[in-house]
């Protein structure tokens, strides 16, 4: 059996699986493949309209919320944002959290000023930062809520930061339950708890458009997507329909509040293990660890080799820390079952002892 703790792209449901299989051969009992059929058909665009109705319902937005599917993954909207939120003369606030924070930062920059307003920089990211003080005149603060590769996660939201927030959520989005209306934008690529690759989602108020005074190019104007309900130009046809799929499985396993409980166990479970194995080093501080993405280190390279080929044996997938940070991380994504779970708990049970 195999087990899949992949980073991202990541595991899916089997049952999404299934159903997008079969979608390719025939779609609907269309007779057609999913990936031949026009994306201004009623097909489609009924494929269109369930997704996006689905995260409304799923995040429980208000109608100034619009949801968009868009291409480019999650990097294109580090420029995308400050393209359409922040004019040259003006100040967004940003937290500098790791890899991914810095990106968007770096980003930023090239379209007007960037205040770091929270850093965990000191603890070389093994933290999320607790104070901010974010400036009243920023356009907007920044955050990322789950640092894939830091294995870190905002656990207390800043919501009353007092200007527009704007969360990179790609490694935990639907996996918690948040107040989704206080975000004015919320960006993720598709590839972990949504979907397949090739697509990102972007929730935004719409009340925070249209303040800047640069030419946006057509297809960067979120505006654009919204009059066209995300329709503006060809949208990546298969990775929209998987992540409707997706969001179908999520809405029948009881939601967003349901499966924040299971990923609440599923991390209360590999936490414990870990912090009983006196030669595993978990670097993260204990407020702020990602339930999403679990790293730790052991206290000698060979002990790490042997687990790893250890895994590799027992076909669990993906163990291996991101290569800026060494050691190990599990991922715990929505679709991650809890037999999974048990497969590694097991495993390292058994490491513990032979080696302890
Ligand atoms: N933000 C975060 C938190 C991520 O984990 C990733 C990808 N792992 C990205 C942004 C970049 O996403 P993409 O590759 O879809 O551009």
């Amino acid at each position: 059996m195999i087990h899949n703790f992949n980073a991202g792209p990541s595991v899916l449901p089997k049952e999404v699986f299934e159903q997008a299989s079969q979608a390719v051969l025939n779609f609907n009992n269309s007779g057609l493949s999913i990936l031949e059929i026009g994306h201004r058909t009623p097909l489609f665009e009924d494929v269109m309209n369930e997704a996006r109705s689905l995260v409304k319902e799923l995040m429980m937005l208000d109608d100034d919320h619009e949801v968009l599917f868009l291409h480019g993954g999650a990097t294109t909207q580090f420029m995308q944002v400050p393209m359409n939120l922040l004019n040259e003369n003006e100040v967004a606030a940003y937290t500098e959290t790791g890899t991914w924070a810095g990106k968007a930062i770096k980003e930023a920059k090239l379209f007007g000023h960037v205040e770091i307003v929270g850093s965990s920089k000191h603890t070389n990211y093994t933290s999320m930062p607790h104070e901010l003080s974010v400036p009243a005149t920023a356009a907007y603060l920044h955050i990322t809520t789950n640092e894939t590769i830091a294995g870190t996660q905002w656990h207390q939201l800043p919501y009353d930061c007092g200007v527009p927030i704007v969360a990179d959520m790609s490694s935990d989005i639907l996996s918690r339950v948040l107040d989704f209306n206080k975000f004015d934008l919320i960006y993720a690529g598709a590839q972990k708890n949504m979907g397949a690759a090739g697509v990102n989602l972007v929730v935004v108020n719409k009340n925070i458009l249209g303040k800047v005074n640069r030419t946006i190019p057509g297809i960067l104007d979120y505006r654009n997507h919204i009059k066209e309900g995300s329709m503006l130009n060809t949208p990546p046809v298969f990775a929209v329909y998987v992540a409707m799929l997706t969001l179908r499985w999520l809405k029948e396993q009881g939601g967003v509040v349901a499966i924040e409980a299971i990923n609440n166990q599923k991390a209360e479970l590999i936490y414990s293990a870990l912090e009983a194995i006196p030669f595993i080093n978990l670097p993260v501080a204990k407020e702020d660890r990602s339930k999403m993405n679990v790293v730790f280190t052991m206290d000698d390279p060979a002990k790490e080799a042997a687990f790893l080929q250890l895994c590799k044996e027992q076909g669990m997938y993906g163990v291996k820390g991101h290569r800026s940070v060494g050691g190990f991380r599990l991922s715990l994504y929505n679709a991650l079952k809890m037999e999974s779970v048990e497969a590694m708990l097991q495993l390292l049970q058994e490491f513990a002892e032979k080696n302890g």
